[in-house]
């Protein structure tokens, strides 16, 4: 494992400006003596720190976390000037997996952190979607921008997206291997101890640790709930070409569903949602959970199962979906003074919207504009600065949350009659396809430093 051991600031970005202002210098000299010299330049500056006690290292900001809610967090901050490192318990970034879908929310912020047209010169653009029920029987179609001129749908390969954010990110910024252990609260700083015993007293902790979040434990949220159904997944890989159009295609059968998607030129991802009472016990042999996701679809027409069947063994996950409703006043505050969640650590959604991955993002430019502003010239305090964070993205996930877990339970439906009805009204005929995805609409704001 290697943890860096100097303390770096830099300005990077077009805006960048000295930060030699007193409300940054009071924030990097912190009570303990930790100084960091800053200079403007537009590379990163090696600086020496103290150290307060022997074989501890001190950081200004650790992220928890190298998924898409850590690193677009980490791409945030480094575009506005400020260094932050970033734990990963894993050995190297997730390469397996499979994909997500994007629409236009997640697309302005990778355009605004500078990743967008790298991602989409590698993934095409979805047109529409198709729904069938189970006989085969088209019950809709539509097109993404019959609805709105502006969206943009694409599904990205998780592992791209991750190793794209991760390039824009200085040497060392990330260090693997290092599993965050235990947290604990030291006067005015958080001291993180890692599972191979190394120490970090840290100024700032953003943890975006996934859904299991440590972090958010220590901060008092609950566990996220089962809500009773999970999900197989895969990438079918066509080495001569994909022969699907770009759209959507889902099929909606009796507490099941299934869907799939081209994601560039050579690759389909597929996914298969089943009610199940319990999560079950985690299989991690894929070749198993190959033939288990094709059980589920063996009165279904043969496409998708000839997708699943070529998909390589290695890229088929199960996972059991799960949630958490931040209810107002019963939950904690996204922080807790110089702590503060981001992504799955803070919302764990059901997939049912598309949405995860997307709001991670979003958590993370609104959560490193308000920092970065914090600490360089902004009026308001560290503090301040996630509280405010927590009021502006509360409202936005919220709802968001309950409404991924009501689509997904009705779409779930196991009831003949019910299924019947959605088959031949609703989804033909009363679902309003524009007000379905009125909530990809964020305006991301360029990434800059307010005063
Ligand atoms: C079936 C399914 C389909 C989905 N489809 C979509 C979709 O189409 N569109 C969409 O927008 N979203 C989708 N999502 C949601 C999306 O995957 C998540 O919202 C997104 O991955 C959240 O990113 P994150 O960085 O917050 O968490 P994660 O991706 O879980 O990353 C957390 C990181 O923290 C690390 N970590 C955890 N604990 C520790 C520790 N103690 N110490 C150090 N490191 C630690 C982990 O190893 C991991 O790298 C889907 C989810 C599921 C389950």
């Amino acid at each position: 494992m290697v943890i860096a051991t100097s303390s770096l600031l830099y300005l990077n970005s077009p805006i960048s400006r000295p930060l030699n202002n007193s409300r940054s210098r009071e924030f990097l000299r912190s009570p303990s003596g930790f100084r960091v010299r800053t200079r403007t330049r537009t590379k990163p500056a090696s600086v020496s720190i103290t150290r307060a006690e022997a074989g501890m290292q001190k950081e200004d900001i650790v992220i928890v976390g190298a998924g898409i809610a850590g690193l677009a967090t980490a791409v945030s901050l480094h575009r506005l000037g400020i260094r932050s490192v970033v734990l990963e318990q894993a050995e190297s970034l997730r390469t397996g997996g499979t994909s997500l879908t994007l629409f236009k929310n997640g697309w302005r912020v990778l355009d605004a952190i500078g990743v967008g047209s790298d991602l989409r010169s590698q993934f095409v653009e979805i047109q529409g979607m198709v729904v069938k029920a189970e006989d085969g029987r088209e019950l809709r179609s539509f097109k993404f921008k019959d609805e709105d001129q502006s969206q943009e749908v694409r599904a990205v390969e998780r592992r791209v997206l991750l190793e794209t954010l991760a390039d824009q990110l200085p040497p060392k910024a990330i260090t693997f291997s290092s599993k965050l252990a235990k947290i604990e609260a030291v006067k005015n700083e958080t001291l993180l101890e890692l599972m191979d015993g190394t120490r970090l007293l840290a100024k700032i902790v953003i943890g975006c640790d996934g859904i299991r979040s440590l972090v958010a434990k220590w901060m008092g949220f609950s566990e996220p709930k089962y809500v009773g159904h999970c999900a197989f997944r895969g990438l079918a890989f066509y080495p001569d070409g994909q022969p699907y159009e770009p759209r959507v295609n889902y099929i909606y059968g009796r507490g099941l569903r299934a869907g799939y998607v081209p994601v560039s030129s050579t690759k389909v991802y597929w996914f298969i949602c089943y009610n199940s009472q319990s999560p079950g016990p985690k299989i991690t042999d894929p070749v198993l959970l190959k033939r288990q996701a094709k059980e589920l679809l063996r009165n279904w027409p043969a496409e998708l199962l000839n997708i699943v069947d070529i998909t390589p063994d290695e890229t088929v996950i199960k996972t059991p979906l799960v949630d958490r409703w931040l209810w107002p006043v019963a939950s904690p505050p996204a922080s807790s003074g110089r702590v503060v969640l981001v992504g799955d650590a803070w919302h764990p959604m059901t997939p049912n919207l598309g949405q995860g991955a997307c709001c991670a993002l979003e958590d993370a430019v609104v959560l490193a504009s308000k920092l970065a502003s914090a600490i360089k010239s902004g009026p308001t305090s560290v503090d301040d600065a996630f509280q405010e964070y927590g009021s502006e993205r509360w409202p936005r996930i919220f709802p968001l949350t309950i409404r991924a877990n009501l689509v997904g339970s009705l779409l779930q439906w196991d009831n003949p009659v019910v299924c019947s009805a959605r088959d031949n009204v609703i989804v033909p005929k009363l679902v309003n396809i524009g007000s379905m995805l009125e909530h990809t609409n964020f305006d991301c704001e360029p990434l800059i430093v307010k005063a």
